[in-house]
C-alpha cells in the first residue's frame, strides 16, 4: 500500500470571519478550494481588502494544479485575481460563479488569460489523484455547490456554504440524495459550514421573506427603496416580481446592483418582465407610488449608492418625506455604527426606514442552523469531521453537534484553525504541524478608479510609503469648514515639496466643496471621500500609496 498521505490545509476562514481558502494535497498534487477575501476592520484603514497569505502555495508552486470554487460570494472568490496572478492554473466553478469572477478580473490585470472551466452539478472531473463531483446546495446565492472529492485514501466532502432550504424560490433543491449516497458508501472526512452553528433550530426558507415584503408593498404609498446584497438573486427576484404585481417600475442603483443583475439575467437565473426596468434618471419624474428603487449599500458603505442618497448627494435621486426605505439584509457585526448613522440620515429626510429583525423577517440567513447541520452530518456520517467557515466558538459548537455520531462510526472531530495541517492515510487522521498563513492587505484603489496594476503590499510596505494625515476642522452644526485644511505627513518623503503639498491641500478643499452640507456633518462619510480623492491624487502624481488617515475635528 502506498504511504502517500492526504493533507488538508485551511489557508483561511477557520477561526476567523471570511477569507475562505483550503488546500488539499496528495503526493505532489495540490488542489485549492475557494479563494476569498475579507473586508478590513477599521484598524486597517487605508487598505481596501484583505486576502489569505499564499506563501504555502508559493513554496509548493509546481504542485498547484487547480482552483475549485463553491459559489460566488466575495468571501469565496474575492481573492481569485490575486491567486491567478501567482498561479496560472485552471479554475472550475458554475457558470454564474465564473461570471462573477470575470467581473472582478476586469478590475485587475492578470498576466495570463484565465483558464475558466464551467461545471454543472453532478459533473465529475479528474485532477491528478483527485476525482471531484459537484453537488448542488441551497444558499443565499444561486448556483452554489458542495464538492465530493474522491482521493486514494477516501472521500472528502466539502460543503461550501449552505442552508437546507426545503422550498427554494427557484425550486432548485439541495441534492441531499447524492450526499446520502456518499454517506452510504463511506466518507473519510467531512468539512462543513459552521457559520450558524450557534443558532438552534432551522434557518427560515428564503420564501419566508415574501409575506413581509408583500406587507411592505401594501403599505408603501410613495417611492419604495429596497436594499439587499446584489448577489442575493432569489431576493431580487421576489422584489422584482412584487414590483411587477403592484405595477411599480424598477430602477437599479449602484454598480454591483446593475452588473450582478445583468449577469444573473444573462444566465437565465433572474427573470425580469418586459418594460419593468427604468433608468435611474427617470425615477424622480415617475409617479412616486409606481417606483421601486433597488439600491446597493446595505452595510452603510460610505461610497455606496444608498449612503449617497442618504446624505442627498446622488446625481439622479433623492429621498422625500413619505418614501419608504427597506434594508433587506443583516447588519454585519462591526457595521452597526455606520448603518445606524445612514438610517439617521434617511430618517432626517422624512423616510420610513425598515431594518433589523422583525417577524416575519425582512431577511433570512443563507447558512444552515443547528438542525440543518445535524441533518448533513447524519447523511454523510463521516469517519472524521472538521468544522469549517466560522470563528472558533462556532467551530466548537459545530463539533458538539457531531458528538452523537460516535455510535455510527465517527472516530474524531478535529478543531482546526487556519494553518493547521490535518494528515490522513490508511491508518487514520491526525494533526501534523502548521504552515505559514496570514493576512495580506491589498490596496485596490478608490472606487471608480481603474487600477492598471495589481498592488499587493503588507503593512510593512505601507509604512515605507509613509502616513498622510489631512486634518480638517468642521463645525458640527453648520457643516462649515473652520480653517484651511492642514496636511501632516511622516515618512512620506514629499513633505518638503511645497508645490505638491499645496496641491494636495487643494484636493481636500475641492472634496469639501463638492460635498453637501449634510455630508459635511458626517465625519465617517467625509473621511472616506477625502481618503479616496487624496489617494487618487497622490498615486497619480507621485506613484505612492501612503496610508491616508483623515482626521476630522468636529468643533
Ligand atoms: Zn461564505
Ligand atoms: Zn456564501
Amino acid at each position: 500500500m502506498s504511504d502517500k498521505k492526504l493533507h488538508v490545509i485551511p489557508l483561511g476562514g477557520l477561526g476567523e470571519f471570511g477569507m475562505h481558502m483550503m488546500a488539499l494535497r496528495y503526493g505532489d498534487d495540490i488542489i485549492v478550494i475557494d479563494a476569498g477575501m475579507m473586508f478590513p476592520e477599521a484598524e486597517l484603514l487605508g487598505v481596501d481588502i484583505v486576502t489569505p497569505d499564499l506563501t504555502f502555495l508559493k513554496e509548493n508552486r509546481h504542485q498547484v494544479r487547480a482552483l475549485l470554487l463553491t459559489h460566488g460570494h466575495e468571501d469565496h472568490i474575492g481573492a481569485v485575481a490575486f491567486f491567478l496572478a501567482e498561479f496560472n492554473v485552471p479554475v472550475y466553478g458554475t457558470a454564474f460563479t465564473l461570471s462573477l469572477v470575470e467581473r472582478r478580473l476586469e478590475e485587475y490585470e492578470v498576466p495570463d488569460e484565465p483558464d475558466l472551466h464551467k461545471i454543472r452539478p453532478k459533473d465529475l472531473i479528474e485532477i491528478g489523484p483527485f476525482k471531484i463531483e459537484f453537488i448542488h446546495v441551497t444558499h443565499s446565492i444561486v448556483s452554489a455547490v458542495a464538492l465530493a472529492i474522491t482521493t486514494p485514501v477516501g472521500v472528502v466532502i466539502h460543503t461550501g456554504d449552505f442552508k437546507v432550504d426545503p422550498t427554494p424560490t427557484d425550486n432548485e433543491l439541495f441534492d441531499l440524495h447524492t450526499l446520502a449516497d456518499y454517506g452510504k458508501r463511506g466518507v473519510l472526512l467531512l468539512l462543513s459550514d459552521s457559520t450558524n452553528a450557534d443558532r438552534p433550530g432551522y434557518s427560515d426558507s428564503e420564501r419566508a421573506v415574501r409575506p413581509r415584503l408583500e406587507d411592505v408593498f401594501n403599505r408603501a404609498e410613495s417611492r419604495l427603496f429596497i436594499s439587499c446584497f446584489s448577489s442575493s438573486i432569489h431576493r431580487l427576484q421576489q422584489i422584482i416580481d412584487l414590483s411587477h404585481e403592484s405595477r411599480r417600475k424598477v430602477a437599479l442603483l449602484g454598480r454591483s446592483m446593475t452588473s450582478v443583475t445583468e449577469i444573473a439575467h444573462s444566465h437565465g437565473l433572474l427573470s425580469i418582465p418586459d418594460n419593468v426596468l427604468i433608468r435611474p434618471q427617470d425615477v424622480m419624474n415617475s409617479k412616486p407610488s409606481q417606483v421601486t428603487v433597488l439600491i446597493s449599500g446595505t452595510q452603510g458603505e460610505p461610497m455606496s449608492a444608498l449612503s449617497r442618497v442618504a446624505v442627498d448627494n446622488h446625481k439622479h435621486i433623492s429621498v422625500k418625506p413619505g418614501d419608504m426605505v427597506v434594508l433587506s439584509s443583516r447588519i454585519i457585526p462591526g457595521n452597526e455604527k455606520t448603518i445606524f448613522r445612514m438610517i439617521d440620515h434617511l430618517a432626517r429626510r422624512g423616510a420610513d426606514v425598515l431594518y433589523g429583525s422583525m417577524n416575519p423577517p425582512l431577511h433570512v440567513s443563507g447558512h444552515g442552523s443547528m438542525e440543518e447541520l445535524r441533518l448533513v452530518l447524519n447523511l454523510v456520517r463521516p469517519r472524521y469531521f472538521v468544522p469549517i467557515h466560522g470563528e472558533y466558538r462556532q467551530l466548537a459548537k459545530h463539533a458538539r453537534l457531531a458528538e452523537h455520531l460516535r455510535n455510527v462510526g465517527l472516530e474524531e472531530t478535529f478543531l482546526c484553525e487556519t494553518g493547521d495541517v490535518l494528515e490522513l492515510d490508511h491508518r487514520g487522521a491526525r494533526k501534523a504541524g502548521r504552515v505559514t498563513v496570514g493576512r495580506i492587505c491589498i490596496d485596490s484603489g478608490a472606487p471608480g478608479e481603474v487600477v492598471g496594476e495589481m498592488v499587493v503590499r503588507d503593512r510593512r510596505l505601507i509604512s515605507e510609503d509613509g502616513i498622510v494625515l489631512p486634518i480638517i476642522a468642521i463645525n458640527k452644526h453648520t457643516g462649515k469648514i473652520e480653517s484651511v485644511p492642514e496636511i501632516v505627513s511622516r515618512g512620506f518623503g514629499l513633505e518638503s515639496d511645497q508645490e505638491f503639498m499645496r496641491a494636495a491641500r487643494e484636493v481636500v478643499v475641492k472634496t469639501l466643496e463638492n460635498s453637501s452640507e449634510e455630508e459635511k456633518t458626517d465625519a465617517g462619510v467625509m473621511k472616506e471621500k477625502i481618503r479616496a480623492d487624496l489617494k487618487r491624487y497622490i498615486h497619480r502624481q507621485a506613484e505612492r500609496r501612503p496610508l491616508i488617515m483623515p482626521v476630522i475635528l468636529e468643533i
